[in-house]
């Protein structure tokens, strides 16, 4: 299986969330990481959000490989 590379620019965003933590939080649905003033979650429409973790969230979305239309969006 080829190792997925992460993209810089992602990792960077990444890790700004990670400094600022209190600016976003988690969506319980999708596991997206979306900012704190959001009321619906862009990616799935879910209204359920922690802010737990939300820097190794960001994280974690960023070395992982993005996913397409088929599976959650987990965007950061
Ligand atoms: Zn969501």
């Amino acid at each position: 299986m080829k190792k997925y590379k992460p993209d810089p620019a992602r990792v960077r965003r990444a890790k700004e969330i990670a400094k600022e933590p209190e600016y976003y939080k988690i969506c319980l649905c999708c596991e997206s990481v979306v900012n704190v003033d959001t009321d619906l979650c862009e990616f799935c429409h879910s209204y359920r959000f922690t802010s737990k973790g939300v820097g190794q969230q960001a994280m974690k979305i960023a070395t992982s490989e993005p996913r397409g239309w088929t599976g959650p969006a987990r965007k950061i």
